[in-house]
């Protein structure tokens, strides 16, 4: 069956090398007799791949040494409880940049155990740009500082060269839609989660890169399976990790790898990106919504002015075998999601068809 161009924002498109891959080694991996699926967390194939993740990411990421890496369950929402149960401890603060949906979700859920502050909002422009941050704006006892990185609803990101100076306040941020897209300073951040759904493997892993100084001061109430410091002792493996999932991120970060690693994707994606802004900072119809400085590599919103029309565009381009065009629930319009895995004649494919589209319907 002919692979459609998917452009949903999660979970998405995975590279076709890796999923060949995964299906090759379905029924017996590496010479074992079974499927990395049916194996034993603690059997010898399994402790090799885990460790040859935890490798590659962290050489990917390039993570210092002295930070942890840990593969968990719970996806990024159970991020937003784990982060204050375990860094919210000394004076109970913690500051939030609201630039949409999900540093909401963080900063409401933060607000169950402690004093979460909302220091600055891009709520007033419907989250269309990053706002703008100084020393001024959060506070300087605050436990941690929050950013949500990129924006998966509204197409802004926090770009590597605009991150909030936060001195001795560790920042805390979420990259799941974001991450092995663009090269990010991780000696920068305090933690750094991501669910892999977006840009690394299947829904049900969430990676967390995270200080070691910031590890083992958790809450006295934190359950057990949300303390950091339980999944550090245990090498990610305290319960039944998600084997599968993190044998599929292994994959994913070979191939990474072999693109030519972050900086490599980095290129491709600002090329990629480039190339459908372009087209709608020029077109008659169709019109992005975010301010070009804050725009995103990874999800590209875009509308027509006229609801009917994105309807029959989003219902056009699926019959076109282009998937996943429709705006988030909240929002409406288009958003493209062009991660990692979305190849050049995808974004191609899309621009061809929204001119086709432009002249059909004048
Ligand atoms: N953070 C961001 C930026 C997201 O885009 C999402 C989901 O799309 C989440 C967090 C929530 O992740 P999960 O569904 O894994 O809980």
């Amino acid at each position: 069956m002919e692979r459609v161009y998917n452009f949903s924002a999660g979970p998405s498109a995975l590279p076709v090398e890796v999923l060949e891959k995964a299906a090759a080694e379905m029924l017996n991996y590496g010479g074992t007799g079974m499927s990395v699926m049916e194996m034993s967390h603690r059997s010898a194939a399994f402790s090799e791949i885990l460790a040859d993740a935890k490798a590659l990411y962290k050489e990917l990421m390039g993570v210092p040494d002295n930070y942890d890496i840990l593969f968990l369950q719970g996806g990024g929402s159970t991020q937003f409880a784990m982060i204050p149960l375990n860094l919210m401890t000394k004076t109970g603060k913690a500051d939030f940049v609201i630039t949409g949906n999900w540093a909401k979700k963080a900063f409401q859920e933060a607000g169950r155990y402690g004093d979460a502050q909302a220091v600055a909002s891009s709520a007033d422009k419907t989250f269309s740009y990053i706002p703008k941050l100084d020393a001024a704006t959060f506070r300087k006892d605050a436990d941690y500082f929050y950013i949500c990185v990129n924006n998966t609803i509204y197409g802004t990101r926090f770009r590597p060269d605009n991150l909030p100076e936060t001195g001795d306040v560790p920042l805390i941020a979420d990259m799941s839609s974001n991450i092995l897209s663009e090269v990010y300073d991780v000696s920068k951040f305090g933690l750094i989660f991501a669910g892999a759904q977006k840009n690394m493997g299947p829904a049900g892993v969430v990676a967390v890169i995270i200080r070691k100084d910031l590890v083992g001061h958790a809450m006295d109430m934190t359950p057990t399976m949300l303390n950091y410091q339980t999944h550090v002792d245990a090498d990610s493996c305290y319960n039944t990790p998600p084997c599968y999932g993190i044998y599929i991120c292994k994959l994913v970060y070979d191939w990474v790898k072999a693109q030519g690693g972050v900086a490599a994707m980095e290129a491709f994606n600002k090329e990629k990106s480039a190339k459908l802004y372009d087209f709608l900072d020029n077109s008659a119809m169709f019109k992005g919504t975010v301010v070009p400085e804050d725009r995103s590599l990874m999800n590209v919103p875009f509308v027509t002015g006229n609801e009917e029309l994105d309807a029959k565009f989003v219902k056009e381009a699926k019959a076109a075998g282009l998937e996943n065009l429709k705006g988030h629930r909240t929002v409406g319009g288009m958003r493209a999601s062009i991660y990692n895995a979305m190849p050049m004649a995808g974004v191609d494919a899309l621009i061809n068809f929204m001119k086709k589209f432009e002249t059909e319907n004048k």
